[in-house]
């Protein structure tokens, strides 16, 4: 959920994979990969269908993302906030920043406006907002990171990631009312400009941040909850540093 990244957001520290490194200049080290868990326990963001926090689901597939990728050779992972801390959506990226990543990727669920929620019983009698009008992923980058081409490269090669795992983009961010109304660059990826995204604004190094799919729509809430649709998102993130190190490679040449 995006409205309250102002307030919340997380790090990690990346490596590469041998294989990932041949032929660039990181080949002497890894490739360095900051894993943001977006919202803390404190401000954990939207609340699903179900009345689960958005953090709970961002923090169990960020860490899947992260193990993931510290099985690749050549990769190293800082996952930013794993304790929970309070942290400002600044100090996320200065976490990026101070160790020095290649990448940064802040991982989220989504939510949608509240015009089109209804409001119904959590099982456990807790009343909680859902939507079955929006559902998907999305893939966010901002111009005024200090790396505005790759990380609009970066976007595309995780939103096609995405694409290729069987998911789906959803553009409910470009529909022109307040708190939406994004420049949806490439639709059928679901990558979306987003300027003023702190958190990505901060990061000195190519940067997105992630809607792994819309958890108010109870549908994809439980697919969300899934290891089949985790596995595709880590599949994905897999997929998308090890083609951003290659382009790196293409870059310097
Ligand atoms: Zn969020």
């Amino acid at each position: 959920m995006l409205l309250r990244l102002t307030f919340a957001l997380l790090v990690a520290q990346l490596g590469v994979s041998a294989a990932i490194a041949q032929g660039t200049d990181r080949a002497a080290g890894p490739l360095r990969i900051a894993i943001d868990i977006g919202h803390t326990p404190g401000t954990p963001g939207a609340m699903s269908a179900a009345g689960e926090m958005e953090y709970t689901f961002n923090r169990r597939v960020a860490r899947l993302i992260a193990d993931d990728l510290r099985q690749q050779p050549g990769v190293s992972v800082t996952l930013i906030n794993e304790p929970g801390r309070e942290i400002s959506l600044l100090g996320r990226g200065d976490v990026a920043n101070t160790a020095k990543a290649d990448l940064f990727l802040s991982v989220h669920h989504d939510s949608v406006n509240e015009r089109y929620k209804s409001t119904r019983r959590t099982a456990d009698g807790r009343v909680a907002r859902y939507s079955d009008r929006f559902r998907g992923y999305s893939v966010f980058f901002s111009e005024k990171n200090a790396e505005p081409a790759a990380s609009l490269e970066f976007a595309k090669q995780l939103g096609r990631a995405m694409r290729e795992q069987g998911m789906t983009p959803t553009a409910h961010h470009a529909e022109k009312i307040p708190g939406e109304g994004r420049d949806f660059v490439v639709p059928e990826t679901g990558v979306y400009r987003f300027n003023d995204l702190l958190v990505l604004k901060r990061a000195r190094m190519p940067a997105a941040l992630l809607e792994c799919g819309v958890i108010v729509h109870p549908e994809e809430e439980q697919e969300l909850n899934t290891p089949e649709r985790q596995r595709q998102i880590v599949a994905a993130v897999r997929s998308a540093v090890v083609n951003m190190s290659t382009w790196f490679a293409a870059r310097r040449q």
